[in-house]
Order: structure tokens, then C-alpha cells, then sequence
């Protein structure tokens, strides 16, 4: 494939949280991503996003003011809200100021805000969509930009985009990982692992259930932005063998995920992709997963782990049952197939070519 000449594409990240603090989900390891793969790929990067953030290797210009509320538990019906002083508007005011230094603006943030104003940039601003339809508010604002400006919305995957009614304006573009950074573990301990934001829409309590019914230990690792979630399941099930290991940077998550025997991932909304899922496989670990969403289309039943039908608990141990049937080195496999850091920036540059045709390609 003829590459692109060199862009310079700012990355606005989410304004839920600096990157590193996790509270910004998979958005901050995709957003890094994408950052190394495009560098890598030849492109100037620059990275706008919250105070506090860090990514070192990369030039991070932190804005500053108050994060902005989560969007996944608040209704459909949910109003469009901002803080004063909000961090999302100040991201969005420094983009219009530094518009004309860029060829391509890369939204992060499922914010109506970033829609709203995408008309009045001059520079093209792309949205990469983190999560499926959740309010009303937000389709219909991205629905807008969707038809108005083709080809600027991208998703994770088929089933997330299945969510909106502008499905077929959706560009799937998968995700990928620094797959160098993930170590095949062969040998698994005799435990269980969940990773995750503990919030309710990622179900935590269905893999407690699980660890209390098969009495293999569980561990969690994730931000708690919901303490109270976290205490009503402690007390909910309180013989079920589960530790709280708290949020690790990758580096340090992924040697600990290697030793799980299987990831269980339970969510109660369509997980638009789950980062988790491709982080497990890349160390070698199945996913036992609900049949619904992104990991519907990441795993392979039966081969890289199980699928269960949402909500059965009984599918899920049953899976747990048969976990030592799924081959450690298939999974492996399968991430460096299909979820390569190069297969994405592959993808994002294809993306690039439709979004800005006249940039020519490299010689
Ligand atoms: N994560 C992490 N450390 C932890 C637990 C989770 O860095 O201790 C990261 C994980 O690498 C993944 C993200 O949290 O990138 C969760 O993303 P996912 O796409 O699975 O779900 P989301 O939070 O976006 O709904």
C-alpha cells in the first residue's frame, strides 16, 4: 500500500480524566495507540488533553479546567451538561486556535460538544465513537455530523455502529495494541481475572457470582469511580473469593493478566470493542465473554475462548468448566493476527486517504 505523505494530526482526548488516570476507560490506551502507530507511520503528532496527563515519548499539551461528567449510567433522556470552566470546551477552544497548524483534528471525546462545533472548523475533524448509542442527545448530534460530513465517524466495531441509526455512515476500524508490550504467559495461576472501570454498566457482580459458584478465585483490576457499586457487592456476596488489585499501568497489568487462567467479561451494555478482551489474547489468556457487542466480534468461540448468552450465570461457569480446552497459543496468535498496532495504522491511514483526498500520497 502507497503510504500517506506526513500529516500533522492533532488527537483531542477524552475530557472525562487526564490519560493515566484510567477513569477515561479504553479511550486513553486507544488514543496512545494511535498516537505511537501514526508517529511510527511518519505523521506529526500533538496531543491535546486534560491537565495531568502524561504520555511520555509524546508532547502533551494539557488544558486545564473540570472534567466532565461520565455519560454511561445517565438515561436516555439525559440533558447535554458542562462545568464551568469545563475542560472539554477549553480542549475544543485551543483546537479552533491551532486549526489552521493541523490537517486533520481527531476527536476522542463521546461529547456533544465536538459534534456541534465540527461545521464551523475549517480543518477536518474526524470522531473516533467510543461507545454505542446511549442518549438520545448524542445520536442525534452525531447522526447529524454523519450525514453531513461522510465518512468522519469511526467505530470499533460492527455491532457498535449496529447501535446507531446511522450504522451504515460508520467506518469500523477494530483497534489494535503494541503487542511488544504483552508477554505470552504459558503458565497460568489458579485464578480468574475481571478488568474493567468497576461501574455497573461492565457487570462486575455476574464474575463475582461465578467465583462464588465455581470457588476459583477472582482478581479485579480497574479504577473505582463508583465506591458504593464496589461496597453493595463485597456485602452482596460476601464468601465469594475476589481481591481488588487495584488500577496498574499496562506495563504492570498485563503480567498479571498472563497468569489468569480466563478473562471473564461481563458487561450489561454492548461493549462498543473492549481493549480488555485483545489484552488478554495478547498474553495468551481466553475470554470468556457475553455474546453481545465488540467482544462477540473479538472472540472466537471455542478457539480463543467462550461466548455465553447475556445474563446466563450458568454459561459462564459452564465456560469457566471448559477454560483449559482453549489453547493458550492460539490466543496469542490471534492477537498478532488480527489486532496488531500495524493492521490499525494500516486502517487509519485508509481512513485518512478517503477523509482528506487531496492530500497526495508519498512519492
Ligand atoms: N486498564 C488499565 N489498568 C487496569 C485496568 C484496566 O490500564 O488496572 C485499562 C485497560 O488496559 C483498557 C481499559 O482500562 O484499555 C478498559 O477499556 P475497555 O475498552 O475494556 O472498556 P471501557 O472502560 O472503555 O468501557
Amino acid at each position: 500500500m502507497v503510504g500517506l505523505r506526513s500529516l500533522r494530526i492533532l488527537l483531542l482526548s477524552t475530557p472525562v480524566g487526564p490519560l493515566g488516570s484510567g477513569l477515561g476507560g479504553g479511550v486513553e490506551l486507544t488514543l496512545q495507540n494511535i498516537a505511537k502507530i501514526l508517529q511510527a507511520q511518519g505523521h506529526q503528532i500533538a496531543i491535546a488533553a486534560p491537565a495531568g496527563s502524561i504520555y511520555p515519548g509524546f508532547a502533551v499539551v494539557e488544558i486545564p479546567g473540570h472534567p466532565q461528567p461520565t455519560a454511561q449510567s445517565a438515561g436516555r433522556d439525559a440533558l447535554i451538561t458542562l462545568p464551568e470552566n469545563s475542560v472539554l470546551g477549553n480542549l475544543w477552544e485551543y483546537a479552533w486556535r491551532v486549526q489552521a497548524d493541523y490537517d486533520l483534528l481527531l476527536n476522542f471525546a463521546y461529547d456533544w460538544l465536538p459534534f456541534y462545533l465540527t461545521p464551523f472548523f475549517q480543518t477536518v475533524v474526524a470522531h473516533l465513537v467510543s461507545m454505542g448509542s446511549l442518549t438520545d442527545a448524542m445520536d442525534e448530534i452525531i447522526d447529524r455530523v454523519a450525514r453531513q460530513f461522510p465518512g468522519t465517524i469511526g467505530v470499533h466495531s460492527a455491532a457498535q455502529a449496529a447501535t446507531f441509526t446511522f450504522a451504515e455512515h460508520c467506518r469500523v476500524l477494530g483497534n489494535g495494541l503494541d503487542l511488544s508490550l504483552y508477554e505470552f504467559c504459558s503458565t497460568p495461576e489458579p485464578y480468574l481475572g475481571w478488568v474493567g472501570r468497576l461501574a455497573p454498566e461492565k457487570g462486575l457482580e455476574d464474575a463475582v457470582i461465578v467465583a462464588e459458584k465455581t470457588g476459583i478465585p477472582l482478581k479485579i483490576w480497574g479504577v473505582m469511580p463508583d465506591v458504593p457499586y464496589w461496597h453493595d457487592i463485597c456485602d452482596q456476596y460476601p464468601d465469594a473469593p475476589i481481591a481488588y488489585e487495584g488500577f496498574l499501568p499496562t506495563a504492570e497489568l498485563q503480567r498479571a493478566l498472563g497468569r489468569c487462567q480466563a478473562l471473564l467479561m461481563t458487561p450489561h451494555w454492548v461493549e462498543a470493542f473492549g481493549n480488555v478482551a485483545i489484552e488478554a489474547l495478547a498474553c495468551g489468556v481466553p475470554v470468556i465473554a457475553y455474546r453481545r457487542g465488540g467482544p462477540a466480534e473479538i472472540v472466537s468461540h471455542g478457539k480463543t475462548g467462550w461466548l455465553v448468552e447475556p445474563g446466563s450465570i450458568e454459561g459462564l461457569v459452564e465456560a469457566v468448566h471448559r477454560r483449559s480446552e482453549i489453547n493458550r497459543f492460539t490466543c496469542r496468535a490471534e492477537a498478532e493476527a488480527k489486532y496488531s498496532l500495524t493492521a490499525m495504522g494500516d486502517r487509519l491511514e485508509e481512513w485518512f486517504r478517503y477523509l482528506l483526498p487531496s492530500i497526495q500520497s508519498r512519492p
